[in-house]
C-alpha cells in the first residue's frame, strides 16, 4: 500500500463512502479504511434511506442498488398499554419514480455503495482500525492503524468513524458524550415472506410501509420504536436516550421484547422468525452537541459530527450530504494546495447552510425539552388514547356528555393550564 494519499477517510458508513466516492470521482487519490470485515458488517439502521441525498451522489442509484421496498405509507402510532391512536400518510406518488425513500438492509447496501466508490478509484481497505491521528506541527497528517505497516499519511483525513468518534475525541473536538446526548437502540430483523408482509400491511406487490411507535413502545421513556417492511423481512426496533434507560433501570433488550409482544404490534409479527439481533448508539444531542468539525488537515462527517435529526429519524441522509460536502471542500483545497483549518472551514459553512445545519438548528432544543418534561410521552399520549376511546365508544351517552367526560378526565383547571403551557412549549421547540 502506498504510504501517502491525498485523503484518508476513516469509516465506510454512508458518510465515509459518500465522501470517498466523490473524492475518487474528482480524481483525488483516496484511501477508505473500515474496521469491519466489509462495509455494512458493523452498521445498524432501522432502514429508511432517503432517495434525494443518495441521488445527489449517484443519480438513478435505486435501479442497481439493493434497496428493499419504496415506502408508500408512513404510520405514526401513539401507543398506550392496550390501545393506539394512529396517524398515517399513504401516497401513491411515492410508489413510482422518483420515489421518496426506500427501506434498506445496511449489510447489503453499504457493500454495494462502497463498491461504487471503488469503481470510481477509491482504495478500500477493510479489517483495519485507525487507532489515532498522526499529528505534525499541530496538523493532522495521517492515521496510525493496527496493521503491521502501521502509519499512513495524507494531506487530509476525514473522520467518518461513527457515533463515538474516538479519533475526534482524541483531537479534543468533543468530550465523552453524556447519556442524555446519545440513544441506545436495539433491533431485530425477522424473516417473513413478502406476500404475507403485503397482506398484513395493506400493500401492493413490492411496496413498503413504515410505522413509528411512540408512548408505551418505550414505556414512556423519551425515544421511539419502529417497524419497517423489507422484501421478505421486517425490521423492528426501539431506541431511547441512554439517560432514560439508566433512570428507569430498564435493559434495552427488555424494551425490545416488550415492543415485540405488545398487543398493538404482536399481530404484525406473527410467524416471523428472528434472523439477526443488533444494537447501536445514535447521536441525539443535535445542534448543541455538535463537535468541532474542521481542524488543520481534518474534517468530521456523519454521526461522528452528531448529524442526526432524531425528530424525523434522519441520519443516513445527513451523513451522505456531509460526506459529499466534505469531498467538495477537499477538492477545492487540493486545487489551492492548502489544507489548513481556514481553508477547510468552508465545509462547516456549507454544512450549516444546507438542510443538515438548518434542521439541526430548528430542533436544537427539542430533545432536551422532551427529556426534561417526560409528561408528553408518559401522560399525554395515554390521555389522548382515553379521549379517543371515550369519543368513539357508542354506549348511549350523548356526544356532549362524552366531551364533558374527556374534559373532566384532563383534571382541574390548574392541570388544564399546565397542559396548555406544555403544548405551547412543545410548539415553540418544534416550530
Ligand atoms: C437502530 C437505528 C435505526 C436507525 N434508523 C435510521 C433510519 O431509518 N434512517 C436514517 O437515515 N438513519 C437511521 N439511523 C441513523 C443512521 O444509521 C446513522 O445516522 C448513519 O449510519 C450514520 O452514518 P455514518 O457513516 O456517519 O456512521 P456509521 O454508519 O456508524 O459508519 C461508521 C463506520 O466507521 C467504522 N469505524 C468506526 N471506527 C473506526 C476506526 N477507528 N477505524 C476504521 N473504521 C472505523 C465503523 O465500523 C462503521 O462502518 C438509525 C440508527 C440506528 C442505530
Amino acid at each position: 500500500m502506498p504510504e501517502k494519499f491525498d485523503a484518508i477517510v476513516v469509516g465506510a458508513g454512508p458518510a465515509g463512502i459518500a465522501c470517498a466516492y466523490e473524492l475518487a470521482k474528482a480524481g483525488v487519490n483516496v484511501l477508505l479504511l473500515e474496521r469491519g470485515e466489509y462495509p455494512g458488517s458493523k452498521n445498524v439502521m432501522g432502514g429508511v434511506l432517503y432517495r434525494q441525498m443518495m441521488e445527489e451522489i449517484i443519480p438513478g442509484f435505486h435501479k442497481g442498488a439493493p434497496v428493499e421496498r419504496p415506502i408508500v405509507e408512513q404510520r405514526f402510532m401513539m401507543m398506550d398499554k392496550t390501545s393506539a391512536v394512529t396517524f398515517s400518510y399513504k401516497g401513491l406518488e411515492w410508489a413510482e419514480e422518483p420515489y421518496n425513500n426506500f427501506t434498506v438492509l445496511r449489510a447489503k447496501f453499504d457493500q454495494w455503495f462502497a463498491q461504487k466508490a471503488v469503481d470510481q478509484g477509491a482504495l478500500l481497505v477493510c479489517e483495519t482500525v485507525a487507532l489515532e491521528c498522526l499529528i505534525e506541527g499541530g496538523k493532522v497528517v495521517g492515521v496510525r492503524t493496527d496493521r503491521p505497516d502501521g502509519d499512513l499519511h495524507a494531506d487530509v483525513v476525514v473522520l467518518a468513524d461513527g457515533v463515538n468518534s474516538l479519533l475526534a475525541k482524541s483531537l479534543g473536538f468533543h468530550k465523552e458524550f453524556r447519556p442524555d446526548e446519545v440513544a441506545l437502540a436495539t433491533m431485530e430483523i425477522l424473516k417473513l415472506d413478502g406476500k404475507t408482509i403485503e397482506d398484513r400491511f395493506n400493500l401492493e406487490a413490492g411496496q413498503g410501509c413504515t410505522i413509528e411507535l411512540f408512548g408505551d413502545a418505550t414505556k414512556g421513556i423519551l425515544g421511539t420504536g419502529f417497524l419497517y417492511t423489507n422484501k421478505d423481512t421486517l425490521s423492528i426496533g426501539v431506541g431511547t436516550l441512554l439517560s432514560g434507560l439508566i433512570k428507569h433501570k430498564i435493559k434495552p433488550y427488555e424494551l425490545l421484547e416488550y415492543v415485540k409482544t405488545h398487543p398493538m404490534i404482536r399481530p404484525y409479527l406473527q410467524g416471523a422468525e428472528p434472523q439477526e439481533y443488533l444494537a447501536h448508539l445514535i447521536p441525539e444531542g443535535g445542534y448543541r452537541s455538535m463537535p468541532k468539525v474542521v481542524g488543520d488537515g481534518v474534517l468530521v462527517v456523519g454521526d461522528a459530527a452528531q448529524l442526526v435529526n432524531a425528530i424525523h429519524r434522519e441520519g443516513s441522509n445527513m451523513a451522505m450530504t456531509s460526506g459529499r460536502l466534505a469531498a467538495q471542500t477537499i477538492v477545492a483545497a487540493k486545487a489551492r494546495g492548502d489544507y489548513s483549518e481556514a481553508s477547510l472551514d468552508s465545509y462547516r459553512q456549507k454544512l450549516m447552510d444546507s438542510f443538515v445545519g438548518q434542521d439541526l438548528k430548528k430542533y436544537k432544543d427539542a430533545t432536551h425539552h422532551f427529556d426534561k418534561f417526560p409528561q408528553y410521552f408518559e401522560e399525554y399520549i395515554p390521555m389522548m388514547n382515553r379521549a379517543a376511546s371515550t369519543m368513539l365508544t357508542v354506549d348511549g351517552a350523548s356526544k356532549r356528555e362524552k366531551q364533558k367526560k374527556i374534559w373532566r378526565d384532563i383534571g382541574p383547571a390548574k392541570r388544564k393550564f399546565k397542559i396548555a403551557r406544555d403544548l405551547y412549549r412543545a410548539w415553540k421547540v418544534m416550530k
